[in-house]
């Protein structure tokens, strides 16, 4: 770690320092996630093979204990019922103050820690977009939403700026977790310690500014911002918030009543008691917040949903033989089927990677569904056969074997614990394995 770094940190921290530093001596925080929709608080405490914490940040947010290695391969985590990620992380989407039917903007989205929160708590309701600039990393993204089961959300990979001009003023929250020095991951990547310069603080501050800058744009009037980093740099913290400040006058600080972390530090040009720091003493590796409403007039670019495609009663019969599909709207994309609980949107020329669930392929006179349908909340108990594996198919699904079963005909649905994991097509004596290639287990 570079000593500029940790003199900036002493100077920062004063007589807290040496607490600091010994925590940089002990293994990072590291959290699990629980699915608010998937998941009781009873059912994870009596699956999950470990004791777990709660953490102050979020109600569905638990310490994994120390010393547990990756649980990337447990059934919770293929079931999308838990998502790993460092505990505070979870502390922005929880500020942002979600509710069912809001229209909410993740602009920075990829993996997907926050996303995938955000639409937990908007439960099937409102809409996601969920947007993410780097092309490789929205992968990453849509194969976190799908694994969760989520439908009504758009994944889309943009660049802030283009995305505001054509979303101008749509958003009743918008989320920025910018893209940072990320001091507060350097347990975790070696290279942000490595790397770590005032100069790239100082690009990094600018960035986030420009960001901000579009997601104000994409707010619409009396919407909510919330700004966050998971670095210490005052300079892409504080006096960030105060240089955007400056910039727009109709964007106001707004309070965060939280119980964990503290203030922030003194900074001119805005209110440092109204932002949050969390550092290791507080029970996270860290992060900053601040939270703000955009008060002035607001130029509203036109919404426009997609015509609904109508399915031909042959397609619809197709459908039915697997599942019972609620009210709402289909999408036909060439070959492919797409629903979704409200009307789908038009993003003009924003690349859109998901919107709404992937049903499947519709190949000659067959309809080939597609894993996101068996994993998506809105349709858990939609589907007309379901297996529940024991440990041993468990095991032998995810590895991708054709399942020593009886008596189901179709397409079924796999649970474990009752929890959806993908499907298996049935000829009587045996499940064929349906579950995707690149998800099973070498
Ligand atoms: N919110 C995510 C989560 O909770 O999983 C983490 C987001 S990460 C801190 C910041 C993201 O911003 C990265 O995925 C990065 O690729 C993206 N990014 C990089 N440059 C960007 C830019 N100029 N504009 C917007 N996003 C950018």
């Amino acid at each position: 770690m570079k000593e500029a770094f940790l003199q900036r940190m002493q100077e920062l921290l004063k007589e807290e320092y040496p607490q600091f530093v010994e925590s940089l001596m002990k293994p990072r925080f590291r959290g699990v996630r629980k699915h608010p929709l998937k998941l009781s608080q009873e059912t994870l405490h009596a699956l999950f093979p470990y004791p777990l914490k709660r953490a102050p940040f979020c109600a569905d947010m638990y310490y994994l204990p120390q010393g547990v290695e990756a649980l990337g391969n447990h059934p919770l985590h293929f079931s999308g019922a838990i998502y790993i990620q460092e505990p505070s992380a979870s502390a922005p989407a929880e500020v942002l103050g979600v509710e069912e039917g809001d229209w909410v903007l993740d602009l920075c989205a990829a993996p997907g820690g926050k996303s995938t929160q955000i639409a937990g708590k908007l439960a099937n309701s409102g809409l996601l977009v969920a947007n993410e600039y780097d092309a490789k990393r929205a992968h990453i993204l849509l194969s976190n939403m799908e694994r969760m089961g989520f439908g009504e959300t758009i994944i889309t990979n943009a660049h802030p700026k283009e995305f505001a001009q054509q979303c101008a003023g749509w958003f009743d929250k918008v989320l920025v977790d910018a893209p940072c020095s990320g001091e507060g991951m350097m347990k975790k990547h070696d290279a942000a310690g490595a790397d770590w310069s005032i100069a790239h603080v100082n690009a990094c501050a600018d960035r986030q500014v420009q960001i901000l800058i579009s997601a104000i744009q994409a707010l619409k009037e009396n919407g909510v911002l919330v700004y966050s980093t998971c670095t210490y740099a005052p300079e892409e913290n504080e006096m960030v918030v105060a240089r955007i400040l400056k910039q727009c006058p109709d964007l106001k600080q707004e309070e965060i009543t939280v119980s964990f972390g503290r203030i922030g530090v003194p900074c001119a040009g805005m209110d440092h008691t109204k932002v949050r720091r969390i550092f290791p003493m507080d029970g996270g590796e860290g992060h900053f917040i601040a939270k703000f409403r955009k008060c002035g007039k607001t130029k509203q670019s036109r919404i426009r949903g997609k015509k609904p495609s109508i399915l031909t009663t042959a397609q619809k019969q197709q459908l039915q033989t697997i599942l019972n599909m609620p009210t709402g709207y289909y999408q036909l994309d060439q070959d492919q089927l797409y629903f979704r609980l409200q009307p789908f949107i038009e993003l003009g020329s924003i690349r859109i990677l998901r919107q709404g669930i992937r049903c499947g392929t519709f190949i000659k006179q067959r309809f080939e569904p597609h894993q996101h349908l068996f994993t998506a909340v809105a349709l858990h108990d939609a589907f007309h056969q379901y297996y529940e594996c024991d440990e041993a198919h468990l095991q032998q699904f995810l590895r991708g074997e054709e399942l020593d079963v009886k008596g189901y005909h179709g397409y079924t649905a796999i649970t474990w614990q009752s929890l959806p994991i993908g499907f298996g097509k049935g000829d009587g004596t045996h499940i064929k394995n349906k579950y995707p290639k690149g998800l099973r287990h070498r």
